[in-house]
């Protein structure tokens, strides 16, 4: 039997991977991808158990190798809300990050340890605070004024609340461009227009207003910025300017001592997409261009279309960044830089809890996509251009999309055919609906497998109802096991929360419309 590892170009020795190839088809776990189509039609979310099982046991064991206390995965909810998923997290002896009173249901509707759920985001309404309270999870505060609140939701029940303080420390030091952005923005700038995160500005006074309030008991400090660079060098400089702050604010807080210091998410899957559909290179030559191509329409439309000729392929050709560090080496680098500026403030770390909120890397490459191959358009005039027209959307693949983040693709029944053709992978809807420009692809025919890689995280849970397309299941493998997760939406969902109010209902006589005109 032919078969092989799918890495969709990346050379990412010793990394386990739930995907492989069997004789020319994409398997998950020992599922043909080309069966779960049958089966469960397409399109198609196909998430693997095993990989987020190891992807947990990965994430603790790299930080538990580093740190001397206990280590505590919180995986950002949001990525994927499958509520099956999140039973192998709780499982796992996963905690959770959660942003919504929404995404808190979710998670508590499972049997997670409560002290490790970590609720996070601004403007927590009472109501919300109480429920927290109520259930003994996390409040991870964030808006100044939040203190206040939960001191006084926590005496309303008699009870003590567990906070912690999420700072925004200043990064200065983090002057490369952000991989959040196209335009050429340094991390630091765009860590202090992000809303999260309390200015330091406010740390001091609120943390002696925590400590002093009877009903809250400050147990932590958190920081998430999210993956701004995917290199070593983002984390040391994080982890230095956040543990100096967490030395400076212990030190003001006299005597208080954290019991947990969670350092959030922003770790890269090992096949990392995020905004690499249009290299910041193609962005600059693009603008560039633009007056070159304006001016050579003066020259007639056969020049013209001779120099796009040229161009559109040097622009729609593609090469993928190195990947990234493994999560082995962010640990080392975070944790040392970490334990570092907190020594050098004198904090003992000594059974301090780390807890990390990994989101895209937990997720990520635990799922992929299928979509049926519907129609092929191949233009030879004014220039070459292809598109294979498939069955699913970007609005199914929302969070990539705002990420411009490029998949890596596989033809799921023709992955050990070689590159014959490129053109623009495209959804249906009537957006231009770009799911990757320029995919270098075997000649595909109607009816066509295609899966997109590394579609776990952010995809699934930001999916939408455009052109009144209903979301796609999502089906979980275990070995040679199938089940329906999450089903599919019919159409009638798509309509199920409208009413038509009853006076547009009747007639054109009983709304008092004559009709002669
Ligand atoms: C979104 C989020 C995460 C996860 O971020 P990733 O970049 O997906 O790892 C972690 N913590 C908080 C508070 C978040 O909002």
């Amino acid at each position: 039997m032919g078969r092989g590892v799918v890495v969709g170009g990346a050379d990412l020795a010793g990394y386990a991977d739930c995907l492989s190839t069997r004789d020319g088809h994409l398997y998950v776990e020992e599922l043909d991808t080309v069966d779960l189509a049958a089966r469960f039609g397409t399109p198609l979310f196909v998430l693997s158990e095993s990989q987020l099982r190891g992807n947990v046991r990965r994430f603790r064991a790299a930080f538990a190798a580093q740190w001397e206390g206990p280590v505590d995965v919180m995986p950002a909810f949001k990525a994927n809300t499958t509520l099956a998923s999140r039973r192998i997290l709780t499982d796992e002896g996963a905690g959770a990050d959660v942003y919504s009173p929404g995404e808190l249901e979710g998670v508590l509707s499972t049997p997670v340890d409560r002290a490790r759920v970590s609720v996070n985001g601004g403007g927590k309404s009472r109501e919300y605070l109480a429920h927290c309270v109520h259930e003994g999870v996390r409040i991870t505060v964030e808006d100044v004024d939040e203190i206040e609140l939960v001191q006084a939701v926590a005496a309303e029940q008699g009870r003590t609340a567990k906070i912690r303080l999420r700072v925004k420390p200043t990064v200065p030091n983090l002057w490369r461009p952000t991989d959040f952005s196209q335009l050429t923005i340094p991390i630091d700038l765009a860590i202090q227009v992000y809303k999260s995160g309390i200015p330091p500005e406010f740390l001091v006074a609120m943390g002696r207003r925590a400590i002093a309030s009877p009903n809250i008991d400050l147990v932590g400090l958190h920081v998430h910025q999210g993956r701004h660079h995917a290199s070593l060098w983002f984390w040391e400089g994080l982890m230095s300017k956040f543990g100096k702050l967490a030395g400076e604010l212990i030190a003001a807080w006299d005597g208080w001592q954290p019991q947990e210091i969670d350092i959030g998410g922003g770790w890269p899957s090992p096949r990392d997409p995020l905004n690499e559909e249009t290299p910041r290179s193609e962005f600059v030559l693009t603008a560039l261009g633009f007056p070159f191509l304006a001016g050579l329409r003066g020259l007639g439309a056969s020049v013209y279309h001779r120099a796009l000729n040229r161009l559109v392929p040097v622009l729609s050709s593609h090469r993928f960044r190195a990947p990234p560090p493994t999560i082995e080496e962010y640990a080392a680098v975070a944790v040392r830089t970490l334990r570092r500026e907190l020594q050098a403030a004198r904090v003992s770390t000594d059974g301090v809890r780390l807890q990390i909120e990994p989101g895209r890397s937990m997720y990520g490459d635990a799922g992929i996509h299928l979509a049926r191959v519907k129609t092929i358009k191949k233009q030879t005039r004014p220039f070459p251009y292809s598109w294979v027209l498939t069955d699913t959307t970007t609005f199914f693949l929302a969070g990539g999309h705002f990420e411009r983040s490029r998949f890596r693709h596989v033809v799921a029944n023709k992955a050990d055919w070689p590159g014959a053709m490129t053109a623009d992978l495209v959804g249906h809807s009537c957006f231009a609906d770009q799911i990757v420009l320029g995919a270098r692809l075997p000649e595909v025919a109607p009816g066509d497998l295609i899966a997109l890689l590394d579609t776990g995280a952010y995809q699934e849970s930001s999916a939408s109802n455009f052109n009144a397309l209903a979301r796609p299941a999502t089906v979980l493998v275990c070995g040679d096991q199938a089940d329906v997760v999450r089903r599919a939406e019919t159409v009638e969902d798509v309509y199920s929360r409208d009413t038509v109010p009853l006076r547009l209902l009747g007639s054109p006589e009983s709304r008092g419309d004559t009709g002669d005109d």
